[in-house]
């Protein structure tokens, strides 16, 4: 049975061969086809809906010239929308800001923060040439700030020491100061995560955001959390100006639909994809590319 997006256009393509024009009926089957490829690869249902209605509205003004037929038209009208709802082009990290600029780290804890704080580091490392500092602000789990440290040698990078008997707002103050007064030029901030959504987790985010002032708000989420990935979108899109998002773990074996929820939720760009667990295991994501991966 055919279950990839492009299994199923291709399909559609061929019983449209003898059609000449793009019709109401010939539109309503290619959506009923992309609706469920969509939620075969895990985008959650509202995002699928509006990604419908907005392909139906762009597909019925299209006429057909050429040798194409109506099928090749829509299928081209959905590479389009896929990739425009994606982000098209891609976005680096924004270090416009009095130096150290400030990247705040947020996200469900195994989201990935800590390694891709990492990551992150090296990237500005290598490809910007930066000097980076990190620090925790996880309080909670001692072992979090100890796995910052180990990765952040990895990294190449300064780690900065902060202890769970501190307040976040003051591990936080105190990391500027000291990155100040060190000529870091980015400053990288990991942050507690919970196992699910709570208000006092947001509080605190928004309360070291607010001391912060980062330039970057970055949204760390797995991309094999598929259709929950939508929840935890909301809630952090609600207690932040998120400015960018990872999406980690894409290495996994999902089809990536979480990017298309993600991005429709927050609005923002998509930054960086999580390839593996390694140090150098992040790519500059590129919506188009990934259009594709999600079209199968
Ligand atoms: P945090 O709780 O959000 O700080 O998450 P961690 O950084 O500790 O990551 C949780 C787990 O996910 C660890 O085992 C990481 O090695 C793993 N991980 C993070 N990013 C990726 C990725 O892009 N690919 C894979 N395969 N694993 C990842």
């Amino acid at each position: 049975m055919a279950s990839t997006l492009t299994d199923r256009l291709s399909l559609l393509v061929k019983t449209m061969r003898g059609q000449a024009r793009i019709t109401e009926s010939n539109v309503q089957d290619m959506l009923r086809e992309v609706r469920m490829a969509l939620l075969e690869a895990d985008v959650a249902l509202p995002v699928v809906r509006d990604f419908i209605a907005r392909v139906k509205e762009k597909a019925m003004g299209q006429e057909v010239v050429g040798s194409l037929n109506p099928g090749q038209v829509l299928v081209s009208v959905v590479h389009k929308e896929l990739a425009a709802t994606m982000g098209e082009g891609v976005s680096d990290i924004n270090l416009a800001a009095q130096p150290p600029a400030v990247i705040l780290m947020a996200g469900l804890q195994g989201a990935g923060k800590t390694t891709t704080t990492a990551k992150l580091a090296k990237h500005l490392i290598e490809k910007r040439k930066k000097k980076v500092l990190t620090v925790s602000a996880d309080v909670y789990r001692p072992a979090a700030i100890e796995q910052l440290k180990t990765v952040t040698a990895q990294a190449g990078a300064e780690w900065f020491p902060s202890a769970p008997d501190q307040k976040p707002h003051d591990i936080a103050l105190a990391a500027i100061d000291y990155a100040k007064r060190h000529y870091f030029d980015v400053l990288l901030v990991d942050t507690a995560g919970r196992l699910a959504i709570d208000e006092a987790l947001m509080a605190e985010i928004r309360d070291l955001h607010a001391t912060l002032k980062p330039v970057e708000t970055l949204f760390v989420v797995d991309a094999m959390q598929g259709q929950d990935a939508i929840n935890t979108a909301k809630a952090f899109k609600e207690a932040l100006p998120l400015t960018g998002i990872v999406l980690t773990k894409l290495d996994g074996d999902s089809r990536g639909g979480a990017a298309l929820s993600v991005r429709s939720i927050t609005g923002a760009p998509i930054k960086f994809a999580g390839v593996s667990e390694k140090i150098d295991g992040l790519e500059v994501f590129d919506g188009e590319r990934h259009a594709g991966r999600v079209l199968g």
